[in-house]
């Protein structure tokens, strides 16, 4: 089943789609981390996705739906996907539309004030990159990290101020996807109003509309 992940910054989309990656055996494509990995490996897309980054522009549709498309083509996305981060807009939802027929459009609901709560919260190690939360997954010594003793530190753009503006922006931007996924009957809501939820029952949750949709289509 090729699925698209949908939510606001802080929703969970990332932690749990590698989590349903688990339980379903279809990969998750993030096109953030492939748009990172493209910059790292320094092929000719990927330096000319550092001329935009630097310039502080985004990076044209074109360039991700290409790799996209790409990757979209090898073995291990036959049975499907769980795509994250895109699309973001309708134009990008009609550009995926000309490579890959999507089945489902999960919609994470949740309240602003669960996602300032738990994004104002987040710890990054400058080391290794790991992910901890004050609140849900606290390290063992204040600012280390727990993996490497790597320093702790909050992003820029998880102060509250940052994160309000992101949602902002998310929302203005979606609303009209949101629109458009449900006329072609293929999003499905799912909210979370509960910032101690624990991932495995949201997880659960994706994995029952996924089992209906299965069964209905
Ligand atoms: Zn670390």
């Amino acid at each position: 089943m090729r699925i698209v992940m949908l939510g606001p910054p802080g929703a969970g989309k990332g932690t749990y789609a590698s989590r349903l990656t688990k339980r379903l055996g279809i990969p998750h494509i993030s096109t953030g981390d492939m748009v990172r990995e493209e910059i790292k490996k320094q092929t000719d897309l990927g330096k000319k996705i550092k001329e935009y980054s630097d310039r502080g522009a985004l990076v044209p549709d074109e360039i991700i739906i290409k790799l996209l498309a790409e990757r979209i083509r090898k073995p291990d996305c036959s049975g499907g996907f769980i795509l994250d981060g895109f699309p973001r807009t309708i134009r990008q939802a009609e550009a995926l539309e000309n490579i890959a027929k999507i089945d489902l459009v999960i919609n994470l609901n949740v309240p602003d004030e669960i996602i300032i709560t738990r994004l104002s919260n987040r710890l990054i190690c400058r080391e290794c990159g790991a992910i901890y939360n004050l609140l849900t997954l606290k390290p063992k010594k204040d600012r280390i990290c727990d993996k490497c003793g790597g320093t702790l530190y909050q992003r820029e753009d998880d102060k509250p101020e940052v994160i309000k503006e992101r949602l902002n922006i998310y929302r203005r931007q979606t609303e009209p996807l949101i629109e458009y996924y449900t006329k072609k009957g293929l999003l499905r809501n799912i909210s979370c109003n509960d910032l101690m939820t624990p991932p495995e029952v949201m997880v659960e949750k994706i994995i029952e509309i996924i089992e209906e949709k299965k069964e209905s289509s």
